[in-house]
């Protein structure tokens, strides 16, 4: 079936993903334990206002950059990073120099490139703020991959940094096409069409690959198989989150919480799941964001866009 989205409606997806990724970012923050221990869920949620991070200010500026170009438009795209960078909303140490130097002047490739030596970044970062943009692009994978290679970019040079982003932007596609289709996908169908959009000779595509094969195996199990985000790197977060996206597609507060309950690079791990759980769910649904929760979390900037 194809269909027209139009620019409103796609605005209306990725800012239910952002929802969902805000407050993930904002609830993993609160129990995040240096150091990666695991921590335990407490339903008692500590008292609000939860403050979000990085991962949701540069959230944010792709969701902008969006609704003002109509695509993702890289140049723009860097200096949103870079004005709205705020040190207080704990950027790692990579990005904080990144993000510095494409701020005082130096062309984004080139500060990209020169990124941990020569290498490019392949931290989580690109994927960690990229699930409203795979929610935007709904009615296309293949173009939620290619803007989503775009938007990583700007940041990461490094081949398994991109391939996070674009993992993360798949699931997020085809979960918020789901929403529209009225039709949950089988989540070893939702982590196979992801690693289609990968190259198979990457250390996240064989991640994913993993991933599908422990569907049904615990948390805990696909913790120690996948890892974290304890080395936030792309090929140590995204696995693990898309289990838990697929796993729980239906039901936000259970992947947040295997997400807090895993530990590591909890603010980002619940980030990345929420984005893509709540592409599917919405918010204040069945299922979807607690209204509670969406209170507690500080409010979004006021510049993010409420119309294209
Ligand atoms: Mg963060």
């Amino acid at each position: 079936m194809t269909f027209t989205l139009f620019p409103d409606t796609r605005l209306a997806l990725a800012r239910d993903s952002l929802v969902g990724l805000s407050v993930g970012d904002a609830i993993g923050g609160r129990f995040f334990v240096p150091g990666g221990e695991v921590v335990r869920w407490r339903d008692a949620l500590p008292a609000g206002p939860w403050e979000w991070s990085d991962d949701t200010e540069m959230a944010c500026s792709v969701v902008a950059v969006l609704a003002g170009h109509g695509e993702i438009d890289r140049d723009a795209l860097a200096v949103a990073f870079a004005d709205r960078y705020d040190p207080a909303r704990r950027y790692g140490a990579g990005a904080v120099t990144l993000l510095e130097l494409i701020r005082d002047g130096t062309p984004w490739p080139v500060a990209a490139a020169a990124a941990f030596d020569g290498q490019g970044s392949c931290g989580n970062g690109a994927a960690m703020r990229v699930a409203p943009l795979g929610a935007w692009y709904a009615d296309s994978t293949r173009r939620a991959a290619d803007q989503a290679r775009a938007a990583a970019e700007v940041t990461h040079a490094h081949p398994e940094g991109i391939a996070g982003a674009v993992a993360v932007a798949v699931a997020a596609a085809l979960a918020a096409r789901a929403r529209l289709d009225g039709d949950r996908p089988e989540p070893a169908r939702l982590l196979g069409a992801v690693t289609n959009a990968l190259d198979p000779a990457g250390a996240v595509h064989r991640g994913v690959r993993r991933a599908a094969a422990l569907l049904g195996h615990s948390a805990e199990q696909a913790v120690a198989a996948l890892g974290n985000g304890s080395r936030v790197t792309a090929q140590d977060t995204v696995p693990f989150t898309l289990w838990a996206a697929a796993t729980h597609l239906d039901d936000y507060p259970a992947a947040i919480r295997v997400c807090v309950e895993a530990g590591g690079d909890v603010d980002t791990t619940a980030a990345i799941a929420g984005g893509v759980v709540a592409a599917y769910t919405g918010v204040g649904t069945p299922g979807g964001v607690p209204d509670g929760w969406l209170a507690a979390r500080e409010p979004l900037p006021g510049w993010l866009p409420t119309h294209t």
